[in-house]
C-alpha cells in the first residue's frame, strides 16, 4: 500500500485536480479496485506534504513547545505528540484544512472564487462541472467559504504612521432576530431588496447601527474595526486602535470629541474638520471661484480668504487642536504642507459600503466583524501587492499566507461564534430616548436624531457647553437672554446657562444649528418608498 501511494503521489503532485482524479480512476479500473478512499488519502497526503514544506505545526499548537515526537499515524496521517504537555496533533491541527479531504487545487479554486465574489450556486456549479464534486450542498459550501473569509479576517491589521485620517461609518443591522444559519444560506441567491425596513428610531447613536471605526494613512494602509452597536466611546477607541497607531505625525478627524480627547491624552497633533464645514462656509458667503473671468476669480478668492480667516478666529471651521492657538496664516501653511483633510477616509467609507451592501448578502451583525476584517485584509493586500487579488496565483499566495499565520478556524468555532460587541447601557438608551423626543418637539422636526458629532455621548450638559466655540455660546446667550458679567469668563457663563430654566432647550438649539442635514437619508428613502407604494395602491 505504502509504495503504491508513494509512486502515485510522485506522479500526481503537480497535476490539476480533474486530471489527477481521471488518472486515479483509470488506475482503479485497470486494477479492478475501488479508488474513492485512495483518492481521499492521496489528497490528505499531498496536503500534509505541503503543510510540512510550509513548516506548519513544527511546535506544539497547544503549548508552543518544540519538544515534539512522531507518534504513529492514523488513516495515513502522521501524528505527533508533545513531550511537554502530552498533546497529540497532526500538521492539520488548527489550520483551515483540519478534517477536510479537498485537493489542494480545489482549495485554491474556492479561494479564487471567494475573492471574485462568486455566489454559492456559482461555486457549486464550478465544483460539479470542473471537479466532479456532485451533490455538494449549500451549507457545506457556505461554511467552507466562510471559514476562508474568517481566516483572512483574522490576519493581523497593520500599524499606521505619518498622517492618519480617522472616522466612523455606520452599518444598519439587517437581520434582527433572525440569526439562524439555515435562513441565511437559503437566501444567498435572492438578495432581499434593501427597502422595506423601518427607519431606525435613534439613528447612528442607537443600537440598531453597528459602528465601524476606520483609520487610513498616507500609504493607503488601513485599520477597520467594528467598534460596537451605537456610539463609539473613548475607551473602545483606545483599546482597539492604540496598537495600530505608531506615533502619527497628525491625526485628522471630524468633530467627534472621542478623537480630540484621544489626541490630547496621547499628545498627538490633531487636525479637526467638523462635518458642517461646507455649510458654515456657504452661510457666511463663501463661493466657488469663477472659471471664466480671471478678474472676478481673484476678487472671489480674496473674499473667500477673508471669510475663512474670520470663521477660523471664531473657532467655527477646521483647526489644529494642540499647542494652543495658531494664527490663521500659520495654520493654513501647515494644513497645505501636510495635506490635512479627510478625503482618504471618506473614500474608504464609500468602498466599505459598496462592499457590504453590494457584495455581501444578509449583513447580520454576527458576520459583520468577519466581513469588515476580510475587506480590510484585501484592501491592505492590494496596497502591498499593487493590485486587487483576482487570479489563481493570487489565490494560492493568500492561501499560503493564512496557513502560515495559523489562526483557529474549526467549523465548530465558527458556528459557536457569538457577538461580543459592546452594547449601549440601558441608562444611556433611556437618556437617548428622552432627549431625542425632547429635541423632536423643540425643533419641530419629527425626524430629528442625534449623531456622532453632537457630543451628547454622556448627555452631560456642562461638558457640552464647555466644549463649543465661544462665539456660539455668546450667540445663544443673546438668543435666550442669559445675563452674564461684563468680563467674559467661560465657566461662569456656562454656570449661568445651566441655571436657566430653558437650559435643555438652549443645548438642543445649539446642536440643531450645527446639523448638516435636517433628515437622515434612511428617513428620506423610507418616505419616498411610502410615496411609491401609495401611488401603486391609490
Ligand atoms: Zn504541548
Amino acid at each position: 500500500m505504502k509504495s503504491k501511494l508513494a509512486d502515485l503521489q510522485n506522479h500526481i503532485n503537480s497535476l490539476p485536480y480533474s486530471e489527477f482524479k481521471d488518472m486515479v480512476i483509470r488506475y482503479g479500473y485497470n486494477h479492478q479496485i475501488n479508488v474513492q478512499d485512495d483518492i481521499d488519502v492521496l489528497n490528505s497526503l499531498d496536503l500534509q506534504k505541503r503543510l510540512e514544506k510550509l513548516k506548519i505545526n513544527t511546535k506544539c499548537p497547544k503549548c508552543g513547545s518544540e519538544h515534539v515526537v512522531k507518534n504513529g499515524n492514523r488513516n495515513h496521517i502522521q501524528r505527533f505528540k508533545c513531550k511537554k504537555c502530552e498533546n497529540q496533533f497532526t500538521l492539520f491541527t488548527n489550520t483551515i484544512m483540519e478534517k477536510t479531504k479537498w485537493h489542494w487545487s480545489v482549495w485554491v479554486k474556492v479561494m479564487e472564487m471567494t475573492l471574485n465574489n462568486y455566489s454559492l450556486t456559482g461555486m457549486k456549479s464550478v465544483l460539479e462541472k470542473d471537479y466532479g464534486y456532485v451533490g455538494i450542498n449549500h451549507k457545506t459550501l457556505f461554511l467552507w467559504r466562510h471559514k476562508i473569509i474568517h481566516a483572512m479576517a483574522s490576519m493581523p491589521q497593520p500599524v499606521l504612521s505619518g498622517i492618519v485620517q480617522v472616522d466612523e461609518t455606520f452599518i444598519r443591522e439587517a437581520q434582527k432576530g433572525s440569526r439562524k444559519l439555515e435562513s441565511y444560506i437559503g437566501k444567498d441567491e435572492q438578495r432581499e431588496p434593501r427597502y422595506g425596513y423601518n427607519p431606525s428610531k435613534y439613528g447612528v447613536m442607537g443600537a440598531e447601527f453597528a459602528t465601524v471605526t476606520t483609520a487610513v494613512d498616507n500609504t493607503g494602509h488601513c485599520v477597520c474595526k467594528v467598534t460596537g452597536l451605537g456610539r463609539l466611546t473613548p475607551d473602545v477607541f483606545t483599546d482597539m486602535f492604540e496598537n495600530h497607531l505608531n506615533a502619527p505625525a497628525y491625526i485628522c478627524s471630524d468633530g467627534n470629541s472621542v478623537y480630540r480627547d484621544y489626541c490630547k491624552v496621547q499628545n498627538i497633533p490633531h487636525y479637526e474638520r467638523p462635518s458642517n464645514f461646507m455649510k458654515i462656509l456657504a452661510e457666511h458667503g463663501y463661493v466657488s471661484q469663477s472659471r471664466s473671468d480671471e478678474a472676478i476669480a481673484i476678487k472671489q478668492h480674496q473674499s473667500n480668504e477673508a471669510i475663512q480667516l474670520k470663521l477660523y478666529d471664531k473657532g467655527l471651521i477646521d483647526r489644529l487642536t494642540f499647542n494652543g492657538f495658531l494664527p490663521y496664516a500659520e495654520f493654513k501653511e501647515i494644513k497645505k504642507k501636510n495635506k490635512l483633510n479627510l478625503s482618504r477616509v471618506n473614500q474608504l467609507h464609500g468602498e466599505i459600503k459598496g462592499f457590504i451592501y453590494g457584495n455581501m448578502t444578509n449583513v447580520s451583525t454576527k458576520y459583520l466583524e468577519d466581513y469588515i476584517g476580510y475587506f480590510t485584509f484585501i484592501k491592505n493586500w492590494s496596497v502591498d501587492n499593487g493590485r486587487y487579488p483576482h487570479s489563481k496565483r493570487d489565490a494560492e499566495k493568500i492561501l499560503v499566507e493564512i496557513l502560515k499565520y495559523q489562526g483557529r478556524y474549526t467549523v465548530t468555532e465558527l458556528k459557536a461564534k457569538v457577538l461580543t460587541l459592546p452594547k449601549p447601557s440601558s441608562r444611556y438608551m433611556t437618556l437617548l430616548k428622552t432627549y431625542t423626543k425632547k429635541a423632536q418637539e423643540l425643533t419641530k422636526n419629527k425626524y430629528f436624531k442625534f449623531d456622532e458629532e453632537d457630543r451628547v455621548i454622556s448627555f452631560d450638559k456642562r461638558t457640552y457647553l464647555l466644549d463649543i466655540p465661544e462665539t456660539r455660546i455668546k450667540e445663544a446667550c443673546k438668543e435666550f437672554g442669559v445675563k452674564h458679567k461684563r468680563k467674559w469668563v467661560r465657566w461662569a457663563v456656562v454656570s449661568e446657562m445651566l441655571k436657566h430654566p430653558k437650559a435643555t432647550e438652549i443645548i438642543i438649539y445649539l446642536i440643531n444649528q450645527d446639523k448638516v442635514m435636517k433628515m437622515y437619508k434612511e428617513d428620506i428613502d423610507y418616505l419616498n418608498q411610502q410615496r411609491y407604494k401609495d401611488s401603486l395602491t391609490g
